[in-house]
């Protein structure tokens, strides 16, 4: 059997005839920049994630690069940062010239340790980058309590996690603001790339709006010295289709999830958790084992696609040197990056082939 790491074919089968027919329509139209479906995939977004405000922008990094330009974080201010996740995070941060201060997750749930936090703050700390990473979300109470106690904002990285739940409510407006990647192997995916910010703030909204579109708050004035990074009308459009099924998908992904930690029994396989405050949407089956390269040669030569999220620590990558963070710092990160793996899960997942993958994991 094979199975491949991840296929959009079974997602793209069912709404391929009204892709095509939206696409014609956009078409037609000839209206490709800042028109209706941008327009209205925003209003639906922020509605999908109970918050006030959605601004369509280029992708995920610029949507979380966004947030902070218009939380003025600047050079000489620290922002706060799992060491943990995408390196998307912290280039966010290092785009507007801040410095990325990072601090350790914790281990059975990947997270930032809200315990952690408080001894990383220095005078200098602007803001908490809480990444719900995999598709759980971060501790967002305890985040927001630290937060609050020293004036900083919450921002969100929601790029992994599209309709996951904290204590029953949506990812997206847990926080100051929040930023959303769809890039086309996320939950919520595009056909290319986009993203977007959500807020329940105005005055942010306001000044994101404008800051994505060369500073612009009305046409020919620029009130900010701002970038270009907009949503464009076909992947709006292509996004809206896709966001009606998105609670379908989630669910499969989750059906699956449960069908790999009710039926893996290999005492070698760490087992990802779901936290009792949490309702994981699995944008990632991540399992951590001691000798991962050579559990992911024997999945691979079963026919079982994998993927490492992520190998290299962003310490530890020379974008990152002039840190200056030494191999062993950050020993939790570190250990995190020698022993996960990441397990297919995707729509359309047939029982036999969940079935063939726990199978095969037992007989590792
Ligand atoms: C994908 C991702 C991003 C960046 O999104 P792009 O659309 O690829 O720019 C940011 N943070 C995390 C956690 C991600 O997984």
């Amino acid at each position: 059997m094979h199975i491949p790491f991840v296929s959009f074919e079974p997602m793209h089968k069912e709404i391929e005839n009204e892709i095509l027919s939206k696409f014609k329509e956009v078409y037609e139209k000839n209206w490709f920049i800042q028109g209706q479906e941008v327009e209205k995939f925003e209003e639906e977004f922020a509605e999908f994630c109970e918050a006030k405000y959605c601004i369509g922008c280029g992708n995920g990094l610029d949507a979380l690069y966004l947030i902070l330009r218009g939380y003025d974080i600047k050079e000489g201010d620290e922002v706060i940062v799992s060491s943990n996740t995408y390196i998307a995070t912290a280039l966010a941060v290092s785009y507007t010239g801040a410095k990325p201060v990072f601090v350790e997750p914790d281990i059975n749930i990947y997270n930032i340790n809200p315990r952690l936090i408080e001894k990383a703050i220095t005078t200098k700390t602007k803001a908490i980058m809480a990444v719900h990473l995999y598709g759980q979300p971060a501790n967002m109470d305890e985040i927001n309590s630290i937060a609050k106690k020293y004036n900083l904002k919450v921002i969100e990285d929601s790029a992994q996690a599209h309709g996951a739940l904290y204590k029953g409510k949506k990812v997206g407006g847990l926080g100051d603001a929040s930023g959303f990647s769809f890039y086309p192997g996320k939950n919520l995916g595009a056909l290319g790339d986009a993203g977007a910010v959500v807020t329940n703030d105005k005055e942010l909204a306001d000044k994101i709006r404008a800051i994505a579109n060369y500073g612009s708050d009305k046409k020919y004035h620029h009130i900010y010295k701002g970038t270009n990074s907009r949503l464009d009308e076909v992947q709006a459009a292509f996004l809206r289709i896709k966001l009606r099924n998105l609670n379908k998908w989630n669910k499969e992904r989750r059906k699956i999830a449960y069908k790999y930690i009710d039926g893996i029994n290999n005492t070698k396989i760490i087992k990802p958790v779901e936290v009792d405050y949490a309702r994981h949407v699995w944008h990632l089956f991540v399992v951590r084992t001691k000798n991962r390269d050579e559990f992911q040669k024997y999945l691979n030569d079963n026919g079982i696609g994998t993927t490492i999220h992520y190998p290299i620590p962003m310490h530890m990558q020379g974008a990152y040197e002039d840190l200056k963070i030494s191999k062993g710092t950050l020993p939790i990160a570190e250990k995190i990056a020698d022993e996960v793996m990441s397990l297919p899960v995707w729509y359309g997942m047939k029982d036999e082939e969940i079935n063939y993958v726990i199978e095969k994991i037992n007989n590792y």
